[in-house]
């Protein structure tokens, strides 16, 4: 038989498989972001991993480069385009679209989701091909204090995992009524600055994105352009204004960041990123806005909306460059080890009984002798193991080892259950 290339055992570029123990620390991280989510009122929304591609294109944005560069796509044998999703917002809001969600309930309709994502970007630290995001969308009304509820959720939920290093950016990107007058003022400065062929097309297509350019020499030479706060419209100014102060009111602090328009087309108004300094150059641990022309752009009605999205995997690693350690509970509380065919028949039932009374329990499995499954029972972080032979069954006890003490006695075997409930709880 040929052996397989080992190329076949490993993960494609820019993906990573997440293993105990470290997948206890990616669990407890989505868990947390999502936590203040659920306590505010929004539902789980669940959508597929693929979507039709005019989705994004349409409701991401034809020239942005997650639809230009960094989306999966895919014909089926019946010949239809797919992508694999880059980002959850359009694909919640398409949800919610096709169920009427909007229509069935008061508004705003909050949601929040928990996935994996895609897109075919150049990997390195902290970026990748497949990562995950928690997000949430509330969708149909246009309030401040609908914004400022999911940038304080964002943060507090930072907070609640111990994370002291995140920083908050926000701007406002105006709306209809501004915006064009903006982007006109922009596309004269733009045009007379020295860019190459692409960032120049770029200046026609969507202005504001040449704000985000990253590198060096473009950002020497936006030095001097217009900003949208001079920019905005009295609605939208006094909007902002209402978002920074009770944002502010919550205790959450903020910067104003003039450039910051993030990479997707469809933000109005609010916009904001969550940036942690101990990233290196991926330093976005989330980010969103309010995006109030979307559900039209979709072919939906008008319904204005504001959402945000955190990366899993970067809040992971903003923790492990902070030196976070999380307070895990151990996967496992009793170890049992049986010593002999009757114990293990008996050991197997107790440990049962005791999952079915909710305490984590494991079990030496593969009949190995005692001293090799008691390095098991330490190695799986069990505060006891219970250990029994044929001796101590035939005197109806088993032997209940404290693991951090070394302390070990005699239980009855009818009692062990509830005597392990009590020391546990
Ligand atoms: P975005 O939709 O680009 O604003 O993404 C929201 C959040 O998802 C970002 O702030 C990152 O934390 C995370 N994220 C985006 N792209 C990637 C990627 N390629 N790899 C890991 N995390 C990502």
């Amino acid at each position: 038989m040929k052996t397989l290339p080992v190329s076949t055992f490993s993960a494609p570029k820019g993906t990573y498989d997440l293993l105990p123990p470290d997948s206890a620390a990616f669990l407890a991280v989505r868990e947390a972001l999502a936590a203040p989510l659920r306590g505010a009122g929004y539902g789980y929304v669940e959508t597929p991993g693929f979507e039709h591609v005019e989705l994004f294109s349409r409701g991401v944005g034809e020239s942005t480069d997650i639809v230009t560069k960094e989306m999966y796509t895919l014909t089926t044998k019946g010949g239809t385009r797919l992508a694999l999703r880059p980002e959850g917002t359009a694909s919640v809001l398409r949800a919610a679209l096709q169920a009427s969600l909007h229509r069935a309930g008061s508004l705003p309709v909050k949601l929040w989701y928990s996935g994996t994502y895609y897109r075919y970007e150049r990997p390195q630290a902290g970026r990748y091909r497949h990562f995950s995001q928690i997000g949430a969308e509330a969708i149909g009304t246009e309030d401040p204090a609908l914004d400022a509820e999911l940038i304080i959720l964002a943060a507090d939920a930072y907070r609640s995992l111990g994370l002291t290093g995140v920083r908050l950016l926000l701007n406002s990107l105006g709306d209809r009524e501004c915006r064009p007058a903006y982007r006109a003022a922009l596309q004269e400065f733009l045009r007379g600055l020295d860019l190459d062929e692409d960032t120049r097309a770029r200046i026609e297509i969507n202005p504001l994105r040449v704000l985000d350019d990253k590198r060096e020499s473009v950002r020497r030479q936006l030095a001097g352009a217009p900003a949208m706060s001079d920019h905005l419209c009295q609605a939208c100014k006094e909007y902002h204004e209402q978002v920074r102060d009770l944002i502010s009111g919550a205790g959450v602090a903020f910067t104003d960041d003039e450039r910051l328009v993030r990479g997707l087309d469809y933000y109005t108004r609010t916009t904001f990123e969550f940036v942690h300094d101990g990233l290196g150059s991926q330093s976005a641990v989330g980010g969103g806005g309010r995006y109030d022309g979307l559900s039209e752009m979709l072919g939906g009605p008008a319904l204005p909306s504001v959402g945000w999205a955190v990366g899993v995997d970067r809040t992971l690693l903003a923790l492990r460059a902070e030196g976070v350690v999380q307070d895990l509970p151990s996967p496992t509380d009793v170890f049992a080890v049986p010593l002999g065919d009757e114990a293990r028949r008996e050991l197997f039932a107790m440990v049962t009984a005791l999952r079915r009374a909710g305490v984590a329990a494991d079990f030496a499995y593969g009949g190995r002798g005692v001293k090799s499954a008691m390095k098991s029972a330490n190695r799986s972080g069990a505060r006891y193991a219970v250990v029994a032979g044929d001796r101590d069954l035939a005197e109806g006890v088993v032997q209940v080892k404290d693991l951090g003490s070394g302390e070990q006695s005699p239980v009855p075997l009818t009692a062990v259950v509830d005597d392990l409930r009590r020391r546990l709880a």
